[in-house]
């Protein structure tokens, strides 16, 4: 039996922390923020919780609501709580992976979550084990946390042990972190991932996405910056350390292309206003005679709001897409169509049937998904399909913390606009311009992450991974 899998990228983690100066119960909180950030990782799912001197912790491959009870939320009890879902890209999708991770060093407990991928990971644990270092686990976190047990027999506090970790990694990272006063929230010198910060009556909460403040009540407050070191204490004491000099923030364009949640805020854009506003451009550069613009469920949604606003021509739902079809799913044996797609998205005939439709998405990875829907819409009776992309062709592999294909698996990377036009099917084709992309998110190069599109690394990036994606 073959296991179906959407073509799309997949968001590494999500993550979330709070900790509690009222009355609030922290692990339902947290389980509550995972449940927001549920977009961001459905592999596997945890929540840690400082008891007194002790980290009680529970994780388990699968959704929140999978891993998580009533049962086990109350013996979750606590004053201070991290959370994860996750997603893999470095590591197996194993539960031995699964995060938050607890450490017990020689002077207590930590915990800690991590979004993002490390590029140097490998170098890191090979000199650890090389020092005699034992790993329990495939990924990069627990990297970074042995990295902080040996920093912080060093250190007498715990701020220069993370500016001492800081200094050794290189890649992406968002991170939750229980120590043994206090809760603490980083992001890379670069805040390729995002974090933020909100505040509940005296309580406050770390979250990847400001979704998950607003999913328990809580402010927004600010965006960490790259290079930030928060720590927050019972008496609401906040102590901020920033590890790097003002310089060039690199967003990871695509959390407003597609991963966060449209209602998300991220260093100052909301996602689902950045999207209408990329398909109001798209409009523009690459218009079209037609009757009905649609978007792919869910990503292409929001820019077809703008493409129709821009263009005038009607909005409308041309597909319909099974909302209990999970990430994955049991690949039929036999079907008409080649693949799961038509389980998952089905036309609407009478919406398309005789018309011109523009379908919008937010990008083309290998493309045979977008081929059999461009061939799904044609039979059921679009007289036309011109396919539009809300941002430009997606060229090369993604090092920090996104699991896309391989650079030879990227239709973009090798084939012109009008050949993967011909290979999807499509009466024409339109990509977003990197200029329309970054115009829609308010920004400019110094300000977003965009190597995906133009390979411009905003570090060196592994090259024999380079050399092995490039084929
Ligand atoms: S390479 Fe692309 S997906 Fe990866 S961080 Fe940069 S913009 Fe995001």
């Amino acid at each position: 039996m073959k296991e179906f899998t959407m073509e799309k990228m997949k968001e590494a983690c999500g993550v979330f922390g709070i900790i509690n100066n009222d009355d609030y119960d922290v692990a339902r909180f947290t389980y509550y923020g995972l449940y927001s950030l549920q977009h961001r990782g459905q592999e596997s799912a945890g929540i840690a919780v400082k008891n007194g001197a002790t980290i009680l912790c529970h994780k388990d491959m699968g959704l929140a609501h999978e891993v998580f009870n009533k049962v086990i939320l109350n013996q979750l009890q606590g004053t201070i709580a991290i959370g994860h879902v996750r997603y893999s890209t470095t590591g197996a999708s194993e539960v031995q992976n699964a995060q938050p991770m607890v450490l017990r060093y020689r002077n207590g407990n930590m915990s800690l979550a991590h979004n993002g991928n490390l590029v140097n990971a490998s170098k890191l644990r090979d000199e650890l084990e090389a020092q005699g270092a034992i790993f329990q686990s495939t990924n990069d976190t627990e990297v970074i946390a042995n990295l902080i047990s040996r920093y912080r027999v060093l250190n007498d506090n715990i701020v220069d042990t993370l500016k001492n970790v800081m200094d050794d990694i290189r890649g992406s990272y968002a991170i939750t972190m229980i120590t043994p006063k206090r809760l603490v929230g980083m992001r890379d010198p670069l805040g390729i991932r995002p974090l933020c910060l909100g505040k509940i009556k005296n309580s406050y909460a770390f979250a990847s996405e400001s979704c998950a403040l607003d999913a328990i009540g809580a402010e927004f407050i600010r965006d960490i910056n790259p290079g930030e070191i928060v720590l927050i204490d019972h008496e609401g004491n906040i102590e901020s350390h920033n590890t790097v000099e003002k310089g060039c923030r690199k967003l990871c364009i695509f959390e407003h292309v597609y991963f966060a949640r449209p209602d998300s805020i991220i260093d100052g854009v909301c996602s689902h206003k950045a999207r209408v506003e990329a398909g109001r451009i798209l409009a523009r550069e690459y218009p079209v005679k037609a009757d009905l613009v649609a978007g792919t469920p869910d990503g292409g949604v929001d820019a077809a709001l703008g493409f129709s606003r821009e263009s005038g021509i009607p909005y409308g739902h041309a597909l319909i897409k099974n909302r209990y079809v999970g990430r994955t799913f049991i690949q039929p044996e036999q079907t008409q169509r080649d693949s799961g797609v038509s389980i998952k998205f089905n036309p609407i005939r009478s919406e398309i049937e005789g018309k011109r439709v523009v379908l919008i998405d937010d990008s083309i990875v290998r493309g045979t998904t977008t081929r059999q829907i461009v061939q799904m819409l044609k039979e059921d009776g679009a007289k036309e399909v011109h396919m539009r992309i809300s941002s430009p062709p997606y060229k090369y592999p993604c090092f920090f913390g996104i699991d896309t294909s391989t650079r030879k698996q990227l239709v973009a990377s090798k084939n012109s606009i009008d050949d993967i036009r011909n290979l999807i099917g499509a009466d024409s084709l339109g990509y977003l311009s990197l200029e329309g992309l970054l115009e829609s998110v308010k920004g400019d190069k110094c300000g977003y992450c965009t190597a995906c599109f133009d390979g411009d690394y905003p570090m060196e990036v592994p090259f024999e991974t380079l050399k092995n994606s490039c084929g």
